[in-house]
Parts: C-alpha cells; sequence; structure tokens
C-alpha cells in the first residue's frame, strides 16, 4: 500500500482532530496531518503502519517532530504515543519516559 492510499484510508475512518491539542482539521486530507508517533527515518518498517500514524495539526506534528521533550510530555496524546513505542522501540521509550 502507499502511503497517500493509507492516509486516505486513516482520513475516512478517524474524526478530524487534531490528537495532539483537540484542534479541528480542515476538510482536506493535508499530508502534514499524518505524524508518525515513530519517526520514519528511525524505523522504516513502521512507516505504512497505520497504528504508527496519528492526526495532528501542523503546530504538534512539528512540535512532535522538533520540539523538546518537555513540550512533548504536554500533547494530548503523549500518554497514547508514549504505550504505542512502549513495544516497538524501548530505547525511545525510555527518552520519553525518564530523560
Ligand atoms: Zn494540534
Amino acid at each position: 500500500m502507499r502511503e497517500r492510499d493509507l492516509f486516505m484510508e486513516i482520513w475516512r475512518e478517524r474524526p478530524h482532530f487534531c490528537t495532539g491539542c483537540n484542534k479541528k482539521l480542515d476538510h482536506e486530507a493535508k499530508a502534514h496531518y499524518f505524524s508518525h508517533i515513530i519517526p520514519k527515518g528511525r524505523r522504516k518498517d513502521l512507516k505504512l503502519e497505520k497504528d504508527n500514524i496519528v492526526l495532528e495539526c501542523i503546530e504538534c506534528h512539528t512540535l512532535w517532530e522538533t520540539g523538546s521533550m518537555e513540550k512533548k510530555r504536554k500533547m494530548l496524546n503523549f500518554e497514547h504515543k508514549l504505550k504505542y513505542v512502549e513495544n516497538l522501540d524501548y530505547s525511545m521509550y525510555y527518552k520519553m519516559k525518564f530523560i
């Protein structure tokens, strides 16, 4: 499955809200709304894994990619992400939980 097809499937299945801050997303499924919990560069095998993708507004997506852990911890979906990462990437989990 191509990434865009997967994005459209997710867009059909989930409410169009940012899971990081609860903001309503636009009608159009913009590519930057699809945020990988475990980054593509870190785990290519999870790039097309639906559970590894959350809907986020551009601010939250950018925060998740480049922000400080302190700010990331304040995101509404942080616990959800932590739970997902725990079973798949222990070093990322450890960083999220303890550093
Ligand atoms: Zn947001």
